[in-house]
Parts: structure tokens; C-alpha cells; sequence
């Protein structure tokens, strides 16, 4: 395609290989066991494994820690073949590559990236969701120490993960925006409580409950500067969301191919499904959509390449991947009817699995208060009170 115009929406030839090498690794080796990690009730520690063996893990890592030194742009066309596959483990390489970057310990990061060893992030409490700034779980200095306690929750990759970035308040009086630290915490110390949430969807990523009674760890586990823990947290997320999106994507256009094939095999009246229009012409505009959310998906990882802000088009991404996915999965599901009413069918499966992608990382409405708060400034974000705007 033609640079002239200062735009190109093609892939490199290297890029079209890896895709092609992506999909084969997670059609071999994550899609066969996608169903048995699911049912399984406890971390896929097999697929950790084989992402990491692959180099699936720290993709956009140096080389000097195991990484590969590839770009997001790279990163997304992994997410969105594995996201094919298997979506849990989709959710797995994303937070692969995208927490151990709060980490400098150049051997831990090479265990994280080696798939021998994981990292869960911890910031959700039961009343601090999209609200993320209003935690209450505090980290107290005491004798050189940081003295934990509080309860996160909905946390992925846990149980599991045996180390923990955990955010809590350094400094209460301050607030979560001003007074808010990350911490690193061994999953094995006394005092901290983990408990399996039973999850619908992507089941395998495991989602947990985690209690902290007076968890001791030494203050040199300190991520950054202190009580600038809200800050760096709502930079990862631009990460998270920006990339993430992708294994959305590629879930749902396997389901939409495998809508297809089942559209062409089963008969009413003497024809196929898919000769009949309103058939057709559903499948027609959810692949529509899809390509509409691929290419805001892979403009998002761009401008991660290009060290843009992506904060306004991640939310952007999130809140309309989540929509377009929806919808297409709710007609898959009846375009399969009564085939697919089986909570073992990868489709109804799927359809499951983008609920939690929808509440993950704040909800439809939290998106549109980011994208409005980007796009018309602070003086309108909606969700600050007016008084607040004002001082
Ligand atoms: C599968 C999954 C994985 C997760 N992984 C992690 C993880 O690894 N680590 C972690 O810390 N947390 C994790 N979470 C938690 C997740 O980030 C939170 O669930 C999310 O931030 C939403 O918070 P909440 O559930 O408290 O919902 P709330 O914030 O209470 O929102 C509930 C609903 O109200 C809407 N809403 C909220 N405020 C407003 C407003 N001002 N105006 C209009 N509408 C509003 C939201 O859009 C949403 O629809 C995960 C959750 C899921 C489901």
C-alpha cells in the first residue's frame, strides 16, 4: 500500500508470519485444554508455561531480561490469536506483559517473563471499583517496614499468582489520589488471606479475594516514589486497555467463524441458515463492527508505539469493543439455537466471558466519563463535584 498519504494499514510481512505462528501455537497447544482449565478451579499453571516457552510473556520486554523486544502493535496480534483460542489465557499474556512493568527487579522479571513465576495486580475493594481512588486498605511504616491491612478484591490471576502488586494508602489523610502507594507483596506471607471467587466467565484466569491482617513486608518493596501509586496505576491501565482489546476481537471473530460454518451445514426449509438473509446480513454486520473495533484496537497499539498518549482512545476502545462483542455473541448464540444452550459450547462459553471483560477495568459509563473528561477537560469531567471543578 502507498506511504504517500502518511498512512498505511497493512502489516509487515514479518507481522503476517508471527500472526500466522500465533494462531498455530494457541490452535495446538491453549485451545484443546480450553474447556478442562476452566472446569478446573485452579490456575493453568501448563499454559503459563507454554506462553512463556513461546515468548509470549514480556513481549515488549528488553532482551537483557528474557523479553523479546517486540512492539504493541506485535503484542496485539498475539492477544488476538491466543484471544482465539482460549480467552483466559488471552487475559494471562496480556497481564504478562503488562504488570511486570511496574517491576525493576531485573531476576524476578525473569521469572515472570520465564512463566515460572506470576504476578497478580491488586487495586479493587468492594466499595473502590471504578471509583479507584477510594480505597481504605493501608500501609502503615513501622520500623522500617510497611505494616498491610485491608481487603482487595475481583483481583485476576489469583489464586495463583505468588506475588502481588498491592495498592494501599501510605498517607490516609491524603486521600487515594495523593496518599495512594504499590507495593510489592509475597503471596506466602502471614496474615494474607486468599479465596477463589466463583467466575462464570473466563474462568481459567482465576479471580480471587485477598484479606490483609497486619501483612508485613520490608519497605524497600515500595514500587516508584511513594504516594504516587494512583498515578502510575492509571498509566498501566492505558496499557491494559489499549491492548488488551484485541483478545476481544479475536474471540469473537472465531465465534462469528464458527457461526458461519454452522450457518452453512444446518438446513431449515430445504436450505441452509446462511441463504437466509436475515441470517446473512446479521453475521454481514457484526464482522462490520468487529473490523471497526480492530482498527481502533491496532491505532491504539500504534500510538503505544509511538509514545502517545492513549488514554482517550483505550477508554474509547474499551467501552465500544465491549458493545460491538455483546451483541454479536447474543446473535451467534441464537443463530446456533438450541446448540449452543450448553454451558461446555466455546460460544456460549465466549458470550459469558465478555461480561467480565466488560466490567473489568470500570464499566461501560466509567469509559465514557474518561473519553468526556479527555475530550472537554476537567472543568466538565461529570463525575467530580462542582465545587471540586472549581478549586
Ligand atoms: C474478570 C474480571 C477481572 C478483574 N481483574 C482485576 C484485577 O486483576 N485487579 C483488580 O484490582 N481488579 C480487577 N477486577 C475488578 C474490576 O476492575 C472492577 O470490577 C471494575 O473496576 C468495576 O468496579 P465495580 O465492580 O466495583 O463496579 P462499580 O464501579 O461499582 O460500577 C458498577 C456499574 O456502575 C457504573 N458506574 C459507576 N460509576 C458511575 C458513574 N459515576 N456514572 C455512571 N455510571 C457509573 C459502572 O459503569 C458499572 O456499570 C476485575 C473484574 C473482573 C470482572
Amino acid at each position: 500500500m502507498s506511504q504517500l498519504a502518511g498512512l498505511s494499514f497493512e502489516f509487515t510481512e514479518e507481522q503476517e508470519k508471527l500472526r500466522q505462528a500465533y494462531r498455530n501455537f494457541a490452535m495446538k497447544e491453549l485451545a484443546p485444554n480450553s474447556l478442562r482449565w476452566a472446569k478446573a478451579e485452579k490456575f493453568p499453571f501448563q499454559a503459563l508455561k507454554a506462553m512463556g516457552d513461546f515468548g509470549l510473556l514480556g513481549m515488549t520486554f528488553p532482551k537483557s531480561v528474557g523479553g523479546g523486544e517486540r512492539s504493541w502493535v506485535d503484542l496485539s496480534i498475539a492477544v488476538e490469536e491466543i484471544g482465539r483460542a482460549d480467552l483466559s489465557c488471552a487475559w494471562i499474556a496480556l497481564m504478562g506483559n503488562s504488570y511486570p512493568k511496574l517491576l525493576n527487579d531485573e531476576a524476578i522479571l525473569r521469572e515472570i517473563i520465564a512463566g515460572r513465576r506470576l504476578l497478580a495486580f491488586a487495586e479493587t475493594e468492594p466499595h473502590a471499583g471504578g471509583d479507584a481512588a477510594n480505597i481504605k486498605t493501608t500501609a502503615e511504616r513501622r520500623n522500617g517496614n510497611y505494616v498491610i491491612n485491608g481487603l482487595k478484591t475481583f483481583v485476576s490471576l489469583v489464586p495463583g499468582s505468588d506475588l502481588l502488586v498491592v495498592t494501599a494508602l501510605t498517607d490516609p489523610a491524603a486521600g487515594g489520589k495523593r496518599g495512594m502507594s504499590m507495593i510489592l507483596v509475597e503471596a506466602d506471607r502471614p496474615g494474607l488471606n486468599i479465596t477463589a471467587i466463583p467466575e462464570p466467565g473466563v474462568q481459567a484466569h482465576m479471580l480471587g479475594t485477598i484479606k490483609f491482617d497486619n501483612v508485613t513486608v520490608p519497605c524497600s518493596n515500595l514500587i516508584g516514589e511513594e504516594n504516587r501509586g494512583f498515578y502510575m496505576m492509571r498509566e498501566r491501565w492505558d496499557y491494559t486497555r489499549g491492548v488488551g482489546p484485541t483478545m476481544i476481537t479475536g474471540a469473537v471473530l472465531q465465534a462469528l467463524d464458527d457461526t458461519v460454518a454452522r450457518a452453512k451445514a444446518k438446513q431449515t426449509f430445504g436450505r441452509p441458515l446462511l441463504k437466509w438473509q436475515s441470517i446473512q446480513f446479521k453475521l454481514v454486520e457484526h464482522y462490520t463492527k468487529i473490523e471497526a473495533a480492530r482498527l481502533l484496537a491496532y491505532k491504539a497499539a500504534w500510538m503505544a508505539d509511538n509514545h502517545q498518549r492513549v488514554t482517550q482512545y483505550a477508554s474509547m476502545l474499551k467501552y465500544y469493543i465491549a458493545e460491538v462483542a455483546t451483541a454479536a455473541l447474543a446473535d451467534c448464540l441464537e443463530i446456533w439455537g438450541g446448540a449452543a444452550f450448553n454451558e461446555e459450547h466455546s460460544v456460549f462459553r465466549k458470550h459469558l466471558d465478555i461480561m467480565g471483560w466488560k466490567a473489568a477495568g470500570g464499566g461501560q459509563d466509567i469509559h465514557k466519563i474518561v473519553i468526556g473528561t479527555e475530550m472537554f477537560g476537567g472543568e466538565y469531567a461529570t463525575h467530580r463535584a462542582h465545587t471540586e471543578q472549581k478549586n
